[in-house]
């Protein structure tokens, strides 16, 4: 009698295996992450995406890990790519041990972290996006942000099949939270309308600098939500996300917005956003 284990096809012992394949992300997807960017050599609202991670942690009960380690990783890993624009990418996970839904405090944190090239978003920010909606199957912790992400997965899948960029997330309720990997905004006048931050969406570090955009252009901003219907007849809607900063969105679920092209406050907001960057 002995252990078993199956990778693919090879069998080998269960005590042979590698402590990757007994790692609790790989069962639970319980672990947390983060994405930042740079933008010409440098990481952009580093202090912003490790006050979320380190939230996150916290809120699933990973309490062991310090976060300016963290900082002090993600600068090492960053300062050897010598990559201008890059896309930083890091999880921590519970640890690794035999498959088994409670744990035990003691399991040591697993940390992953990749830096990569971002490709260039110019000829997207400049054509727009088209999206489709999607129900919002998620839990009820968005803001944690969880590896567990198979309900964005499959909202994306179903967008892409629909020759769309982006899925849109329609709650219960017929209220759009977010994107599958993104913020979601609207615009009518001179009036930026997204969903507020309460725990069934992210705190999308990159929709706090658009509020940020919007306020120094002047413009009204109304944190609520809007129903897809709503969505069809805003003058502009765009979404936001680190690793592209502001996209317009230029079809919404079949339907044009307005002309067709990136709105003319989305623009106003796309300039208005390089500052923080510079
Ligand atoms: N909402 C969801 C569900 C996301 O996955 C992301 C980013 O991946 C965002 C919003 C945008 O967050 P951020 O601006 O911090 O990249």
């Amino acid at each position: 009698m002995q252990q078993i284990a199956m990778i693919n096809d090879r069998i080998l012992p269960y005590e042979a295996l590698e402590p990757v394949y007994l790692d609790r992300a790989f069962y639970f997807g319980d672990g947390v992450y983060e994405v930042i960017r740079s933008y010409n050599g440098k990481i952009f609202a580093l202090d912003e995406h490790l006050n979320r991670f380190s939230n996150s942690l916290i809120a699933i009960g990973i309490n062991s890990i310090d976060i300016e380690d963290i900082r002090t990783r993600v600068k090492q890993a960053y300062d050897e790519a010598l990559m201008p624009n890059a896309r930083i990418y890091f999880h921590i996970t519970r640890g690794s041990a035999p498959r088994n839904h409670s744990y035990s405090d003691d399991l040591k944190p697993n940390f992953f972290l990749t830096v990569t090239e971002l490709q260039d978003s110019k000829q997207v920010k400049k054509s727009g996006i088209a999206v489709s909606t999607f129900p919002d199957w998620r839990w009820k912790r968005c803001d944690i942000k969880s590896l567990n992400l198979l309900a964005n997965v499959l909202a994306k899948q179903d967008a892409v099949s629909k020759g769309c960029d982006e899925a849109i997330l329609v709650d219960e309720n017929g209220f759009i939270t977010e994107g599958s990997s993104s913020a979601f905004f609207a615009v009518f006048d001179n009036r930026l309308q997204t969903a507020p931050l309460v725990s069934n969406i992210l705190p999308s570090i990159t929709r706090k600098y658009v509020i940020k955009a919007a306020e120094n252009i002047n413009m009204t901003v109304t944190e609520e939500s809007l129903t897809p219907e709503k969505a069809k007849s805003a003058d502009e809607l765009f979404i936001a996300v680190t690793t592209k900063d502001i996209v317009p969105v230029v079809r919404f679920d079949g339907n044009v917005v307005k002309d067709g092209k990136p709105g003319r406050y989305t623009e106003k907001l796309m300039e208005e956003f390089k500052h923080f960057i510079n």
